[in-house]
C-alpha cells in the first residue's frame, strides 16, 4: 500500500485544484486574513499560541516582495487590534532575497521594526541551502539592532552544530527543525536516524548555550529526547516551545499542551495555498492516496 501510495503522490500535480483543496485546507487557514485570525483564535481556545505565515515563496519582482511587505506590517497590525496570542512567520526569498540582498534585508526589517512597538516576535525561516548564508546574516543584523526576531537551523545540515557556535551571544532565539527541501550529500545528512541524531546533539547544544528553542517536530522520538533534555536540564517552561504545522498530529498536540508545555502551530494562510499543500501532502503519503482516489475513482 505504501508503495501504491508513493506512486500515487507523483501523480498529484494531476489532481484538480478544488480536489486538491478539500484535503489541503486542514494545512492551512485558508485565503484572507480573517479566516487565519479566526483559526489562531481557535487554537488560543485550545492552549496554543499560533506563528502565521503569509503563503508564497521565491518571488522574483520587487513590487511582489514589497506587497508582502506591506501585508505582513497588516498582519502584525492585525494580531495586536484582534488580542490573538500569535507572531509572524516569513520566508526571505518572498522579500526578494533573489534579487538583491540588501533589498530583502530592507523589506524585512520594515516588518521587524513594525513588530517591535507591538511587542511582537517575527521569525524569519530557513529556506533551501542556497539562501543560508544570506538568511543567517540578515537575521544578526537585525537581532542586533532589533532583537524580536530570530532564524531557523535544520538538523540534516552539516553545518549546523558551527551555526551555533554563530549565534548571537544574548538573547538568540532559534526554531529547531529537520529541514524540508532536498539537499546534496556534500553538506546534508541523509539518514532518516542520522538526522535524528544531529537534530538532538543540536537541541542540547542550544539549550547548553541558553538559547531559548523553537522545537519543531512531530516526530515522538525527537519529541521524547526533547523532554529528556528538558527535564535533565530543568528548564522552566517559559525557556523553550514545541512547534508543530496546522493541520498534523494533533493529538500529539494536545497531549504536550496537557503536560505543560508551550506550543506554537505554524498557521499558514493566503492564495497561494496550493505550492504550500503540496508538500504537505507530499510528506504524508496516506492523505495524497485519498487525493488521488477521490479525484479519479479507487481503481
Ligand atoms: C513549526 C514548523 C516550522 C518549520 N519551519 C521550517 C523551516 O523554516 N525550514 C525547513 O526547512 N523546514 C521547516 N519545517 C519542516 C521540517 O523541517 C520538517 O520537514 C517537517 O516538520 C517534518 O519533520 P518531522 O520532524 O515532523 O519528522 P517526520 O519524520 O517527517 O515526521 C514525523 C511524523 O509526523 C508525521 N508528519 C510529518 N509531516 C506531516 C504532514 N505534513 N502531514 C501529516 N503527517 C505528517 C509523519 O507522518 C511522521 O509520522 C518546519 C516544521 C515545523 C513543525
Amino acid at each position: 500500500m505504501a508503495v501504491l501510495n508513493r506512486v500515487l503522490v507523483a501523480g498529484l500535480p494531476l489532481v484538480p485544484k478544488p480536489i486538491v483543496y478539500r484535503f489541503a485546507r486542514r494545512y492551512v487557514a485558508g485565503e484572507t486574513l480573517k479566516q487565519a485570525v479566526a483559526q489562531v483564535r481557535g487554537l488560543n481556545g485550545r492552549g496554543a499560541m499560533a506563528t502565521l505565515d503569509v503563503l508564497g515563496e521565491e518571488v522574483k519582482d520587487r513590487a511582489r516582495a514589497e506587497a508582502f511587505t506591506a501585508e505582513c506590517v497588516r498582519v502584525l497590525e492585525t494580531i495586536s487590534q484582534e488580542g490573538i496570542d500569535s507572531n509572524l512567520s516569513i520566508k526571505p526569498t518572498m522579500f526578494g532575497l533573489e534579487i538583491d540582498e540588501a533589498f530583502c534585508h530592507e523589506n524585512i526589517e520594515r516588518i521587524v521594526a513594525a513588530a517591535k512597538p507591538r511587542g511582537n516576535f517575527v521569525r524569519i525561516d530557513m529556506e533551501d541551502a542556497t539562501t543560508t548564508d544570506a538568511t543567517l546574516r540578515i537575521y544578526r543584523d537585525l537581532h542586533a539592532r532589533y532583537g524580536n526576531v530570530g532564524c531557523v537551523l535544520q538538523a540534516y545540515m552539516r553545518r549546523t552544530l558551527d551555526d551555533i557556535d554563530a549565534l548571537p551571544a544574548e538573547g538568540a532565539n532559534v526554531r529547531l527543525c529537520k529541514g524540508i527541501y532536498i539537499e546534496p550529500r556534500r553538506i546534508a545528512w541523509k539518514g532518516y536516524e542520522t538526522v535524528r541524531q544531529n537534530f538532538v546533539a543540536a537541541l542540547d547544544k542550544l539549550l547548553r548555550k541558553g538559547v531559548y528553542v523553537g522545537i519543531a517536530t512531530h516526530d515522538e522520538y525527537l519529541v521524547c529526547a526533547a523532554d529528556v533534555l528538558i527535564d535533565g536540564y530543568g528548564l522552566a517552561p517559559d525557556r523553550y516551545e514545541f512547534q508543530m504545522l496546522l493541520g498534523v498530529d494533533e493529538e500529539l498536540r494536545d497531549l504536550l499542551i496537557e503536560r505543560g508545555h508551550r506550543m506554537r502551530i505554524y498557521t499558514p494562510y493566503g492564495r497561494e495555498w496550493y505550492a504550500y499543500s503540496m508538500r504537505r501532502l507530499r510528506e504524508n503519503p496516506e492523505i495524497a492516496g485519498h487525493v488521488f482516489r477521490a479525484a479519479f475513482g479507487r481503481s
